[in-house]
């Protein structure tokens, strides 16, 4: 690997950084007013002086393991892969880890960088719930004041996720600007961080935004990628033909590719296809070069810029743009992206549930359906590696309601 530093005991790999100006290409840097400078500058020295802290990883480390459950297990989806048809299909089960999805991993390691900035108060956005009940739950363990910012579209199709965010005694703000959804949500949680920057840190919960947090967010998710490549050398003796996972912001994609950037595997990211119309959240596979929350990336706008309606069932990947280190990746080929529709990804929720025994969330669901198309056309000789990012049970009551089931 290029640039790897092995000093960093055993935690995230920090191949390929971003350049000085927070940029890989020309995706990234920094968007933002100037009163919001000082603030980024302020973390970034943080996050710097963490990850260079063997005292930061031996803490997030013992919290991997004896709070979130980590290594999260790998498994073979005997039954899925025999009914595809074709290559293995592997499972990586973030839906395992403490509070169901892969966003624990982030929330924990910010949350341990604003402790020792000094901060008592954090503020996220949150669509599906998971990254605002990550949050929650590590300022609970923390003592931290947590403030989530959500649409209140958004908190009526995710309704279980707001109890638990307040039971774990978070402020929950319904958000009524815009659609109701994450992109108003992000918009209505800068404005607070820039209000009140003194004492409070901005907990974005992927890995998008101005830099240096989608390094930051991928340093702290890239222990997936670590933990499966090993696992599937273990388990399968090989590496996998592809690694397929679901994109939002693009968090546990990107923490899932990063540790196989140099090997002969292909990296698919599955967008939300939504109607199969123009109704859709395929930032990558459908938008334009432009700037949002503070980074350049692909965004879904229209020619002046003016950032287009997104449709997805999935809360989660209802965003309309995407993280610039995945914008990089598709802008060299290195990875590729691929839309899945609502209608595909509800086929696939169905079949994991009967076929495995396991209720994907609907955001993973998506990467469910072009696994099955991969492996499929790749025959019984290969192995694909799923990043199974959550659990679905925040979704029964949507799934219900929509069959029309009581
Ligand atoms: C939030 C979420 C996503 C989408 O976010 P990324 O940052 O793109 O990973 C995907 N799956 C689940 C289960 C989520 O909770």
């Amino acid at each position: 690997m290029s640039s790897t530093n092995t000093a960093q005991h055993g935690t995230p790999a920090d191949a390929y950084p971003p350049d000085d100006m927070g940029r890989w290409g020309e995706f990234g840097g920094r968007f933002v007013p100037e009163t919001v400078m000082a603030a980024l500058d302020e973390l970034e020295a943080g996050m710097n002086e963490a990850f260079a802290d063997p005292a930061f990883h031996a803490e997030l480390a013992l919290l991997a393991r004896d709070f979130v459950g980590r290594p999260t297990p790998l498994y073979l989806a005997e039954r899925l892969t025999e009914d595809v048809g074709g290559a293995r299909i592997w499972l990586k089960r973030e839906d395992l880890a403490h509070t169901g999805a892969h966003k624990i991993n982030n929330a924990l390691g910010q949350a341990i960088i604003a402790k020792r900035l000094g901060k008592q108060r954090i503020v996220a956005e949150t669509g599906a719930g998971q990254h605002g009940v990550a949050t929650a739950t590590a300022c609970a363990r923390f003592g931290l004041k947590a403030v989530v910012y959500m649409g209140e579209e958004d908190m009526r199709r995710q309704r279980p996720n707001v109890v638990r965010m307040k039971m774990l005694g978070a402020e929950v703000i319904p958000v009524t600007n815009g659609a109701g959804t994450l992109k108003d949500a992000l918009n209505d949680a800068i404005r607070d961080w820039i209000a009140n920057v003194e004492d409070t840190h901005y907990l974005i919960g992927t890995a998008a935004g101005p830099h240096p947090y989608p390094y930051l967010v991928r340093r702290l998710q890239a222990v997936i990628g670590q933990e499966s490549r090993a696992q599937m050398l273990e388990r399968a003796g090989r590496l996998p033909d592809a690694v397929v996972a679901c994109v939002g912001g693009g968090s546990n994609a990107i923490g899932i590719f990063h540790s196989f950037r140099d090997d002969p595997v292909r990296l698919i990211g599955v967008e939300a296809g939504g109607t199969g119309g123009a109704l859709h959240a395929r930032s990558l596979s459908g938008g334009k070069v432009s700037i949002l929350h503070g980074s350049r990336s692909y965004v879904l706008c229209d020619d002046d810029g003016q950032v287009v309606e997104t449709h997805s069932i999935s809360a989660g990947l209802d965003y309309p743009g995407v993280g610039p280190e995945h914008a990089f990746l598709h802008s060299t080929g290195r990875a590729e992206f691929i839309g899945a529709t609502d209608d595909e990804s509800l086929v696939a929720f169905d079949r994991l549930c009967h076929l495995e025994g396991i209720i994907p969330a609907l955001e993973t669901s998506h990467a469910l359906v072009i696994a099955e198309r991969i492996a499929h056309d790749l025959g019984p000789t290969g192995d694909v590696l799923v990043g199974l990012s959550g659990r679905g049970d925040k979704d029964v009551d949507q799934i219900a309601a929509r069959r029309g089931m009581e």
